[in-house]
């Protein structure tokens, strides 16, 4: 994801920024990392370069 992407996204759940924990990007885009909430502390994970934000009681069973 563009970090761009950051200043739009917010927490699904509480409305909350995020901020970003990177463990991998190249010039442009983050590939791996998460997104934490700062208010709720929900982890988002970042995946191939694609934030996750499904809330955690959604991502079950996927
Ligand atoms: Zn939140």
């Amino acid at each position: 994801m563009k970090k761009d992407l950051l200043d739009i996204l917010a927490c699904p759940v509480c409305k909350g920024d995020l901020e970003v924990k990177v463990e991998k990007e190249d010039e442009v885009e983050i590939i791996e990392g998460k997104l934490v909430c700062v208010k709720c502390s929900i982890e988002y994970p970042i995946e191939d370069g694609i934030p996750n934000l499904l809330p955690p009681d959604l991502r079950e069973g996927t």
